[in-house]
């Protein structure tokens, strides 16, 4: 998807409210609006990438400092006793925004298991 239809990239622009918890030149991080758990922020680099799976090497340092920043989300947000990060991927991971972003989740005591093991 082009980044001007792009929802995630509108909310980077500031043409469609979220309520931003963490912002720096790479990086904007904002609640879910469908939140899953008391705790659900997403992070998402400010450019466009479609998922993980069209990551090229040069995001590998902004996937990092993503993955390092999920720590002070969640503890600012209220868990700072653990969280879970995700990323779905693609039609297998059930990917819904192709703006690539990372789920940090938290705040229950703890959060239900990951897959259900009967399926
Ligand atoms: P995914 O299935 O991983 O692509 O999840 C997309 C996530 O984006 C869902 O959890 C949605 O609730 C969330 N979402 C969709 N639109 C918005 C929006 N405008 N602001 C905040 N979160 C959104
Ligand atoms: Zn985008």
């Amino acid at each position: 998807m082009s980044s001007d239809n792009c929802i995630f990239c509108k909310i980077v622009r500031g043409e469609i409210p979220s309520r931003k918890v963490y912002e720096d030149d790479e990086i904007l991080a904002f609640h879910d609006i469908n939140p899953l758990a008391p705790v659900h922020v997403l992070a998402v680099p400010k450019e466009h990438v479609d998922s993980m799976a069209t990551l090229e090497d040069r995001h590998a340092g902004v996937m990092g400092r993503m993955m390092v920043l999920a720590q002070r989300l969640a503890a600012d947000q209220g868990s700072p006793d653990g969280f879970r990060v995700i990323c779905n991927t693609g039609r297998i991971g059930r990917q819904d925004v192709y703006h690539l972003h990372l789920h940090v989740l938290g705040g229950s005591n703890p959060l239900p298991g990951m897959i259900a093991r009967s399926t």
